[in-house]
């Protein structure tokens, strides 16, 4: 049985721990490999390595680490399709999005290799007389993530080539459910050309992360995954006096106004609740079907009946099976809650089979209509490819719905109406919003701009703000004095 290695002061070796977690694929569940925990000592040595490389990393030119971004992205294109076949396996997404999920990871590793020019501090002259202020941003320390298993691939790539451009060292623990596909982008970093210690990864749950969420050398966490892991990393990790971001849970409305064309809101509904099994935090979950847009629901559900999950390289397939049994198992629990509670179930995919892989865990298309706000299929966030249809009749309402969710991570509009799109963008408490535009995420040069209870924590990933998160500010104020300056003289006030 293949054991994942780690990637411990850069040499990718085996654990000598005795505690091992079963690594299955999702559409077989047939365990592929097996994930170490990480003992205590080997936590000890990934935290003190990073310690000890930060000091020579922190003093190679700025330009130095961009190349090495430059050459870590040609290298994650000139494997793009590799990297994608090792994520499908294990995650069971198609091929397709697996790829999709590694490029919007290869467009952050793009972004850092920007990272002078967003580095560059401010400066004034003559603060005061022959005294001159500027600033510099220098990084933090030894920095640590923590991800989820639905982007194996672009989540790490959030965090980690960011924070080390930055001029920081960086251990990573990755999900214990997809660990292959992060090893693989810690062996291409190591090719472009990083030094061995930059980047370590280590591998296991709980344990592990408390180690880092306590050990004073680890200065900033970044955390993505479920709302009470998110809460417990902000709480620990701040007090701690660490800095934490911590992206959690969602729930992202769509809403649709009688004057949208009906059939790009079919499309997008379809795509959006149900591509990577509806196992994304940007996924649509619920529509919002304002006025007449009511009457497309039958419509929307031909469509959705229309779609089917299947192996990772069935080019038919629409999507994969969800990650686990036990996801599988919460996700049907969910749905038959949502028919006790009385919401009308359109489309079950309950009991979902896929010729030739009878032991996948297999979740089909499933729509609910007249679904209400005490609901548990509205209150929680399903994870699966379930999509939840609701009445409003007027915009307001509708806005008023979204701004009383717990949740801000995304959300959008389908609108031919400009006042109706502006007013919707300038009201909603959502940090991320489409209009058209179902999944919103913003490209590498802006930030992820979760809001609520999607987040926590001040700075968000990527962009400036990832820079922000990833460095300090050093104000630096000096006075030279020019050969006519007469000397000053000791002051006991502060001078006016
Ligand atoms: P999860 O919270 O179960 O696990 C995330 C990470 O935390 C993993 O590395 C896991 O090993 C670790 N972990 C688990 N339990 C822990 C504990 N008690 N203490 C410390 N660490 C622990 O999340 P998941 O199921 O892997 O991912 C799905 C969740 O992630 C969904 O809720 C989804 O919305 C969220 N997500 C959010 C964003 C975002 O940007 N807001 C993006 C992707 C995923």
């Amino acid at each position: 049985m293949k054991k994942i290695p780690q990637y411990l002061a850069g040499e990718f070796v085996q654990s000598q721990t005795q505690n091992w977690i079963d690594l299955t694929n999702p559409a077989t569940n047939e365990v592929i490999a097996k994930v170490p925990c990480a003992t205590p000592e080997e936590m000890r040595l990934a935290i003190d390595k990073a310690g000890e490389m930060f000091q020579s990393w922190k003093e190679t030119p700025v330009s130095e680490r961009a190349r090495v971004m430059l050459r870590y992205q040609a290298l994650l294109k000139e494997h793009h399709d590799e990297i994608a076949e090792i994520l499908s396996q294990e995650t069971g997404k198609t091929f397709d999005d697996a790829k999709g999920d590694v490029w919007r990871g290869i467009e952050v590793v793009e972004h850092a290799a920007n990272v002078a020019s967003m580095m560059m501090g401010e400066t004034v002259e003559n603060v005061a007389r022959e005294v001159d202020t500027h600033s510099w941003i220098q990084p933090l320390g030894v920095c640590a993530g923590i991800t989820p298993f639905n982007f194996p691939a672009m989540i790490p790539l959030w965090m980690f080539p960011m924070a080390i451009a930055c001029g920081n060292t960086f251990i990573l623990k990755p999900s214990e459910q997809d660990p292959m596909t992060p090893m693989r982008l810690a062996e291409l970093f190591e090719q472009a050309g990083a030094p061995k210690g930059v980047l370590q990864v280590v591998h296991g749950g709980k344990e592990q992360v408390d180690v880092l969420l306590t050990d004073p050398a680890v200065k900033a966490i970044s955390f993505v995954g479920s709302v009470p892991v998110g809460r417990y990393i902000y709480e620990t990790g701040t007090s701690h006096m660490k800095r934490v971001q911590s992206f959690a849970g969602a729930k992202n409305h769509m809403v649709i106004m009688p004057d949208a064309d009906k059939q790009q809101v079919i499309n997008a509904l379809v795509g959006a609740s149900v591509g990577a099994a509806g196992q994304r935090c940007m996924a649509i979950s619920v529509a919002v079907f304002v006025g007449a847009a009511q009457e497309w629901i039958p419509e929307l559900k031909d469509a959705m009946a229309k779609v089917r999950p299947g192996a990772w390289n069935d080019s038919g397939a629409s999507y994969g099976p969800v990650i686990s049994p036990k996801a599988k198992e919460r996700v049907e629990a969910l749905i038959a809650t949502g028919e006790a509670q009385g919401a009308t179930l359109l489309l079950d995919g309950r009991n979902c089979t896929v010729d030739g892989l009878p032991d996948g865990n297999w979740v089909g298309p499933t729509l609910f209509s007249n679904v209400t706000a005490d609901m548990d299929v509205y209150k929680e966030e399903i994870f699966g490819p379930v999509l939840t249809c609701m009445n409003a009749d007027d915009l307001g309402e509708a806005i008023k719905l979204i701004n009383e969710s717990p949740y801000g991570n995304g959300t959008s509009i389908f609108t031919n109406h400009g006042g109706a799109a502006r007013r919707f963008q300038h009201e909603i408490e959502v940090g991320q919003v489409g209009i058209n535009v179902p999944i919103p995420v913003p490209l590498p040069f802006f930030s992820f701009t979760g809001w609520k209870g999607s987040f926590y924590g001040d700075q968000h990933a990527y962009g400036k703000q990832a820079v922000r998160f990833y460095t300090e500010t050093k104000t630096v104020t000096s006075r030279w004095f020019s050969s006519e300056a007469t000397s000053s003289e000791a002051n006991f006030s502060i001078q006016l």
